[in-house]
């Protein structure tokens, strides 16, 4: 995948200035960190245990040193020899990024280097690179065009316990990758050794999973840390979060305090609440410095929350669970544990995708405590954690939280199995099978798409160029039919902004300046179309100032009054690029329908047809808006202009679930255009009859019993459409 090579974008984060005395205090503070590290005793251990074994698992504490000393550690043993990598994969991008920056520090290498990291979209590697951290859905990437990883000496699956829906395709994948290697070559020279590491205690399913490999443990500090627990059990959540955290501040010792919040919403309240209450501290208190940590928050704001607190300031930082165990920030001795996690859940029936906040498992609860760290206190003293919740409760936990392989749409891991020349996916070795119901759901949408032949193969070219596209299934289908209705530049403005979080930005104190602004911009057809012209504006304004230093002011100015997110704007142009350069490469053009819309629209229609929803009339006469795959009743999400308009026909991206059914990204289409433009799905006889779109459910499923029956014997064709 084509990707910018930026080796010295993140400089001035990992600026090691030799000279100065700062620089130097910092080196030596860093390499007594280092030489603390619970790690560094067990170093000759590990490093032999790895020459002894091709599969290890290697167990320790939340900030023993695990991710950021072991590769380390490697490269000096000479593991990167031969100019063979050695890759460590990381569930989320923020921990790839800060880790790599951490460890380019550590190394006295400027990142991008010899050590580099590559996330989606964003590749910080060059041909030095030794040591590369990524996300474990690049690696799987990078599987599809060198299915031998022969790159790689070492792969590090790190942050296994976290079981993402990669780490665990990961595993299944890689325990065939060392056997085939192994067999081409004989066991010792060009051998691929696996690292499995985690932090929790759940070793032997990992162990169990690789013919029972060797099991390290790593001796962590035992820092005794207080529990407490809450005498009743608390209806508001962020409320009593804001009382602890605030008694924490007026009674305890200094140290830093980290809250555990479900998502970027919750956060953003609590910085309000907080900074209302700020006023009313008792004076001679210390300040308090609000710093949140989420996924979706930029990676130059993700970095604050590493940077020490300036004295008299007290960091309060307020996190997902993104801080349970992937990112490790100094300086926190108080932990403040609602005891809540948005979890994700898939139905595959209905294809339905929802985010419900439910309770961490024992294991989460656990890491939470063990957040803590000492590295800025001279020596350790106790930390504190604040369970909001009983300890009745706390027995009643599940033990470990369900892999996100058992509860997720399967959809884009299929298509990269089935690209992988694994046909069988059915039987792929997972760790964990997921439902058979997910994975035929998902063979079902992909034949649907045109990216499975009759026989359950890649077809040639749609379904081979489809895994070569970086997005979403639905989306990699969307650039491909999107020259044939003459809007490539549109479809790809689309996907592209729709690969960014949050590119309007809401100030709280300036919605409604902000909701006219984005009045500029508003497409009465929908919420494609505004984020097209949003890109286009923000193009032409970038080539009307040409490059220069006046210009970027010119360009920041631009944002500002039009209530722009700049940053998730170029990164939506930058993403723009990489997937045009993705779609040049597989010779097909791009082109521009100009001001005709309603081309567009069309190629939306076709593209979206899955996600397409009508009202309708249901059993008790009620009017609503009803999905036609699987007729749920779904309303239209407050964050889309559509929102609130009384719409015949529409597609959509997302449908998710909160309090209610919300479709987003919507985009009105004409209902004829759905037989039309998909036959194969909603027939064209019904339609001409004016009976479509009720009965379109029955075309469909005469016409794929057959091929459906050969992807799964076992199963009656019933359960596939119930
Ligand atoms: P593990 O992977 O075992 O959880 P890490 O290797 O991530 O541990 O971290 C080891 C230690 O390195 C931490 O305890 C902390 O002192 C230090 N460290 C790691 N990342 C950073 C960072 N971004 N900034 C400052 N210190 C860090
Ligand atoms: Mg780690």
């Amino acid at each position: 995948m084509a990707a910018s090579k930026s080796p010295g974008r993140f400089k001035q984060r990992n600026a090691i200035a030799p000279h100065s005395q700062q620089a130097s205090a910092r080196r030596k503070s860093i390499e007594e960190q280092r030489r603390a590290l619970p790690i560094t005793i067990a170093r000759q251990k590990l490093v032999d245990e790895v020459h002894k074994n091709d599969t290890l698992v290697i167990i320790g504490e939340t900030g023993s040193g695990k991710t950021t000393q072991l590769p380390q550690f490697l490269l000096r043993a000479g593991f990167s020899k031969r100019g063979k990598m050695i890759g460590i994969t990381q569930p989320r991008r923020v921990a790839a990024v800060t880790v790599a920056t951490r460890v380019a520090e550590e190394m006295g290498s400027e990142l991008g280097r010899e050590v580099g990291y590559s996330i989606r979209f964003e590749d910080a590697t060059s041909d030095l690179t030794r040591i590369k951290y990524m996300t474990d859905g690049m690696l799987l990437r990078e599987a599809l065009l060198d299915p031998l990883l022969r790159k790689y000496g070492v792969i590090v699956i790190d942050e296994a316990h976290e079981r993402t829906v990669h780490t665990d395709v990961l595993l299944g994948l890689l325990k065939g990758v060392q056997a085939k290697r192994t067999e081409e070559h004989g066991p010792k020279k060009e051998s691929l050794k696996l690292i499995v590491m985690s932090a929790t205690l759940d070793a032997q399913g990992f162990s169990a999973f690789f013919n029972n490999a060797k099991i390290v443990y790593i001796q962590g500090r035992q820092f005794p840390v207080e529990i407490f627990y809450t005498f009743t059990s608390e209806a508001d959540i962020l409320d009593a979060s804001l009382i602890t955290l605030l008694q924490i501040h007026t009674e305890e010792e200094p140290g830093d305090i980290l809250v555990f919040l479900t998502g970027q919403e919750e956060i953003e309240s609590m910085d309000r609440l907080i900074h209302d209450r700020l006023p009313r501290l008792p004076p001679g208190s210390l300040k308090i410095q609000v710093v949140p940590i989420y996924a979706a928050l930029p990676s130059e704001q993700q970095v604050k929350a590493f940077i020490p607190a300036p004295p008299g300031t007290r960091k309060v930082i307020l996190a997902t669970n993104i801080a349970e165990t992937s990112v490790t920030i100094p300086g926190i001795r108080y932990v403040v544990d609602p005891g809540l996690v948005k979890s994700r859940s898939y139905n595959p029936r209905i294809g339905l995708e929802s985010l419900i906040v439910v309770p961490v498992s024992k294991a989460q609860a656990l890491q939470r405590r063990l957040v803590y760290h000492v590295t800025r206190f001279a020596f350790p003293r106790p930390g504190k954690c604040y369970r909001l919740y009983m300890e009745e409760t706390f027995k009643q936990l599940e033990n470990a939280t369900v892999p996100e392989i058992k509860r997720c749409n399967l959809a884009s891991v299929v298509l990269q199995l089935k690209a992988l020349g694994i046909d069988d996916v059915l039987g792929f070795d997972f760790m964990d099978k997921p439902p058979k119901m997910a994975i035929l759901k998902s063979l079902e949408h992909l034949y649907i798409l045109g990216a499975l032949t009759d026989e359950g193969k890649l077809s040639d070219p749609v379904g081979i160029q489809m895994a070569r596209l970086p997005l979403e299934p639905l989306y990699a289908k969307a650039l491909l039919i999107s020259a044939n209705f003459n809007c490539s530049k549109e479809m790809l403005s689309a996907v592209a902004m729709l690969s960014v979080e949050s590119i309007f930005f809401v100030p709280k104190d300036k919605k409604k300046e902000a909701d006219a602004a984005k009045q500029r911009f508003l497409s009465g057809d929908g919420d494609h179309i505004t984020l097209v012209s949003v890109m286009r504006a923000f193009t032409d304004e970038v080539n009307k100032s040409g490059g220069g230093v006046v210009s970027k002011k010119q360009i920041l100015r631009w944002c500002i009054e039009n209530y722009i997110n700049m940053r998730s704007l170029k990164r939506a142009v930058d993403i723009y690029r990489q997937i045009e350069g993705c779609i040049q490469a597989i010779n097909l053009p791009v082109v521009s329908c100009g001001e005709d819309f309603t081309s567009f629209r069309r190629c939306l229609a076709a593209a979206f047809f899955l996600n397409a929803a009508c009202l309708q009339q249901d059993g008790t006469y009620r009017i609503a808006l009803r999905t036609l795959a699987n007729t749920q009743v779904v309303s239209i999400h407050p964050s889309s202009i559509m929102h609130g308009k009384k719409l015949d026909c529409v597609v959509f991206n997302e449908l998710v679930k909160t309090n209610k059914q919300f479709i987003r990204n919507v985009t009105r289409i004409d209902s004829l255009w759905l037989p039309e433009l998909a036959p194969h799905f909603y027939g064209t006889r019904d339609a001409r009859r004016g009976e479509w779109p009720y009965r379109h459910r029955n075309n469909f499923r005469n016409l794929n019993l057959g091929v459906l029956r050969s992807f799964a014997t076992a199963l009656p064709i019933a359960v596939i459409f119930p």
